[in-house]
């Protein structure tokens, strides 16, 4: 028997056998030269193998909605536009008859070249993105050589599939019923091969990196993608638990599914609101079938990165107005973008600092650029006709940024009232609190600030000074550390001392025993992934208000993050652990 570790990326359990997927062996082809009416035929070729992808992923898109609904085929939009990108098809073209050479060597160079580059950044969200490039790339070329695509469609009996990778697409063909799951070698928990996966309740594991060095049987295996692990060669006794955990599982499932229609409201009548984090606008679909109450967190960065120059009014405006109209009534907090620290606009376009972490970052940033600033606000305050859209300010330290960025705003609005341009004039402006000065001058903020939105990601790692990313410090990383929980208490009370409400959209919110001790402080609103949202509203309804508000009490009171621990995991650890 060997367990093998993975990143659970669609929750479930399966027991069938393994189907070993093999690689497409994606290499750039020989350089070949061709000219004249040879390089023609060669770009006919090019685009008839355009042709044909954009058929396999609009069938792809298809298969998705009539299975889960309209709106879900958005992934694939994404690929749609990407067999448009110029970068990749006129500029093969001009490639191949600058250098005659044959189209499929220049085009694998280009697919190659650009996801090379994005390899490089340093955002992993955005590589993630990027991959999408390499999946539409590599099906262009397999068209365009007529090699074979490997399908998993002919497949009969009930299988898990292991793969160095699978792409969306394939993700949506996989038959129902016959593909009871997948891992792979490589992916990552914000790929659309993940977003997917989810959708359509696959259990999935991706980065499951042993998986390259084992050797499959003739025995089923056992896919956890609940607590991430990928069992080969079962023994007996195993291969028994793991029936029974999966009938727990599916039980799970049912009951989350459940959670849809239900509010987020504890047994004895405390709701509050939950809400998803954004990042891209065609996860707005996902969003939209959660039943999610709003967008609590959009951010914007997507649109700044990997480009020289910067997005302009209108394309921001498209951007924004799509969430905005998906989510109808429903609330939108649009971020302004939180450049700086790991996320840049170019790598040359800043000076170098030495604490990127510490420097010029978030509202810092904007209200450094001050052109780029105000194309944002515009480009939001407008989107605010259409529907219910909030505005805030990321990385706030202190009350004069906020008013800074407040005047920038009002300013905007002139602007935009003086050329009779539709825009939300009571758009709500709030702060976002992840920094420890923001939390301690919380009373003052709340006085000028329409909302408070805890970024507790980077609340807890400026306040403990631990940089989360670093192996040698992660360990130090605690969400539950009662200063945490201080900082988050003290900015709660503040605000509703000053009768404005408060959100929580960093990872903490989703956390099960922090979840409990935020509900017990007063919290107004939870904004998690779209991937937690069913499990957060189980916990909201598993646990009284009078219950949590004592836990949350005892909590800040104690000395350590395992007091803490102890003390949520003996009082109602067995009601909103997930697998109790
Ligand atoms: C946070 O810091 O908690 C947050 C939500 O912002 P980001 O993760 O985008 O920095
Ligand atoms: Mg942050």
């Amino acid at each position: 028997m060997k367990i093998l570790k993975g990143i659970p990326v669609a929750s479930g359990i399966a027991i069938a056998m393994p189907f070993v997927l093999e690689s497409e062996g994606r290499s750039v082809p020989l350089r070949q030269t061709v000219t004249g009416a040879d390089l023609e035929k060669e770009i006919k070729s090019f685009y008839e193998a355009i042709e044909k992808a954009r058929e396999n992923i609009l069938r792809s898109r298809d298969k998705l909605e009539a299975t889960l609904g309209k709106g879900h085929g958005a992934i694939f939009e994404a690929h749609l536009m990407i067999l448009k990108d110029p970068l990749l098809v006129e500029s093969t073209i001009e490639e191949a008859r600058a250098s005659k050479v044959k189209v499929g060597y220049a085009f694998a160079r280009n697919v190659q070249k650009l996801s090379q580059t994005i390899a490089g950044l340093r955002d992993p969200y955005l590589q993630e993105r990027f991959k999408d490039i390499e999946d539409v790339g590599w099906q262009v070329m397999t068209y365009l050589t007529g090699r074979e695509r490997r399908s998993l469609k002919n497949i009969k009996d009930k299988v898990i599939v292991l793969a160095e990778d699978i792409s969306p697409a394939e993700t949506a063909d996989m038959p129902k019923g016959r593909i009871m799951g997948f891992a792979t070698i490589t992916g990552s928990r914000t790929s659309h091969t993940a977003i997917v996966a989810q959708a359509l309740e696959l259990p999935a594991l991706v980065g499951v990196k042993e998986l390259r060095d084992i050797i499959v049987g003739e025995k089923p295996i056992i896919l956890d993608a609940v607590e991430g692990v990928l069992i080969v060669d079962p023994d007996d006794a195993t291969l028994a638990y793991y029936k029974r955990q999966q009938v727990i599982a599916e039980q799970r499932t049912i009951e989350l599914r459940k959670m849809k229609t239900l509010t987020a409201e504890t047994p004895d009548g405390h709701r509050v609101r939950l809400m998803v984090n954004l990042e891209l606008p065609l996860e707005v679909a996902a969003a939209v079938s959660t039943g999610a109450e709003g967008i609590g967190l959009y951010r914007t960065e997507f649109m700044f990165l990997n480009r020289t120059d910067l997005p302009n009014e209108e394309e921001q405006y498209k951007w924004y107005s799509q969430v905005v109209k998906a989510m109808g009534q429903r609330v939108v907090v649009i971020r302004t973008v939180d450049l700086g620290g790991d996320k840049f606009l170019s790598e040359e376009s800043e000076m170098p600092e030495m604490n990127p972490f510490l420097g010029l970052r978030g509202i810092r940033m904007s209200l450094a650029h001050q052109d780029m600033f105000r194309t944002q606000l515009r480009a939001i305050l407008r989107t605010g006709a259409l529907g219910k859209v909030h505005l805030m300010f990321p990385m706030i330290s202190s009350v004069e940024e906020f008013r800074k960025a407040r005047v920038c705003v009002d300013e905007v609005k002139a602007e935009l009232r003086a050329a009779h341009i539709k825009f939300d004039e009571k758009m709500p402006v709030g702060a976002m609190i992840e920094t420890p000065a923001a939390a301690l001058v919380a009373d003052k903020l709340a006085r000028e600030a329409d909302f408070f939105s805890i970024g507790s990601n980077d609340l807890i790692q400026y306040s403990i000074a631990v940089d989360r990313g670093n192996p040698g410090t992660n360990h130090l990383y605690e969400p539950l550390h009662p200063a945490i929980l201080r900082l988050i208490q003290m900015t709660i009370n503040m605000a509703h001392a000053a009768q404005i409400p408060v959100s929580v959209c960093g990872e903490i919110a989703a956390d099960p025993f922090a979840a409990v001790l935020l509900l017990g402080l007063g919290l107004d609103t939870f904004s998690v992934s779209p991937v937690s949202y069913n499990e957060s509203k189980r916990i909201i309804r598993s646990i009284t208000f009078v219950e949590a508000r004592e836990l949350a009490l005892e909590a800040v009171t104690l000395a350590t993050a395992q007091a803490v621990k102890e003390l949520v995991r003996g009082r109602v650890g067995d009601r909103v652990m997930r697998n109790s």
